[in-house]
């Protein structure tokens, strides 16, 4: 089931642990976040961030092919903020995989931010990822050898910044952990944990956001204190933002609902202007 998606992100093996949760400390790291920086997105919301067209992927349990996604089918403009709900094993992080440029499919084409996913090399799908995609799990995936600071330093030192160190600290400091720099995974709460992998996921400015159920593992009001950070984001950054999610309440954050069941869209609904 784990096709290692985590070590093809970061090149490295991933933290497993799930540690107690406690709440993290509260702050208004949202609405603080990148808010000094100026909005460099030049994209309008008519531009498409996503196109999905006759999405299949077959996979192989037990010796019997299995039809994970079928037919999918979806547009997604650039800043809309879509939640993917469906209830488990219906194909929700198989889609987000194959978005991120994680997985190829078995068949149709997917185009993000203008680039066609199927059919690159994994070299240009690694540079795809790195320049476009942030990518945040459910179980946070930090390195545990590493602080918070080295965390999210990692994609910026991977893409040569001879800056990384002070940005990732910047970083930390936007999403209240400034305190926590020097802290290890194993020392901070799950929802510090969290925080520390938005910091990493947003470190360079990607222009597609994806999460996978990030409040999975969290009490439901440091959950919201993660979702916050991620609209905040969405709205500031001008990311496209897509969170996979079975939590109703945070579904109908999202500017859209597509619902999945057995591999297929059964809903896309839009809270602002019909379907999409
Ligand atoms: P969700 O995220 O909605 O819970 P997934 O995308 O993880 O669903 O999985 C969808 C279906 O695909 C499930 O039935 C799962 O068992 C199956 N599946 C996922 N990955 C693999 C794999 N590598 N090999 C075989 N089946 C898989
Ligand atoms: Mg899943």
């Amino acid at each position: 089931m784990n096709r290692g998606i985590s070590r093809r992100f970061f090149q490295s093996a991933p933290d497993k642990s799930n540690r107690s949760l406690e709440a993290a400390s509260g702050t208004d790291a949202d609405r603080r976040l990148f808010r000094q920086q100026p909005i460099l997105c030049v994209c309008s919301m008519d531009r498409v961030m996503i196109s999905v067209r006759g999405l299949g992927m077959r996979l192989e349990s037990g010796g019997r092919p299995v039809d994970v996604l079928t037919e999918v089918s979806l547009e997604v403009p650039a800043r809309q903020f879509v939640a993917v709900a469906g209830p488990s094993g219906s194909g929700k992080s198989t889609l987000l995989g194959l978005i991120a440029g994680l997985d190829q499919p078995t068949t149709g084409r997917i185009v993000v931010n203008g680039v066609e996913l199927t059919g690159l090399g994994e070299d240009a799908l690694a540079r795809f990822r790195s320049d476009t995609i942030g990518y945040v799990f459910q179980s946070f995936h930090l390195i545990p050898t590493l602080t918070a600071l080295e965390n999210v330093a990692v994609p910026l030192e991977l893409a040569a910044d001879p800056d990384a160190l002070e940005r990732a600290q910047a970083l930390l400091r936007e999403v209240g952990l400034e305190e926590r720099a020097h802290h290890y995974p194993v020392q901070l709460s799950g929802g510090e944990q969290q925080r520390v992998a938005v910091a990493r996921a947003v470190a360079r400015r990607p222009t597609l956001l994806l999460a996978d159920e990030p409040t999975g593992n969290l009490d439901s009001a440091t959950g919201k204190q993660i979702i916050d950070l991620l609209v905040a984001l969405n709205r500031n950054l001008g990311s496209t933002l897509v969170l996979v999610t079975h939590d109703p309440a945070l579904a109908a954050l999202a500017d859209r609902v597509i619902t999945l069941r057995d591999g297929r869209i059964v809903s896309d609904e839009t809270s602002n202007g019909g379907a999409a």
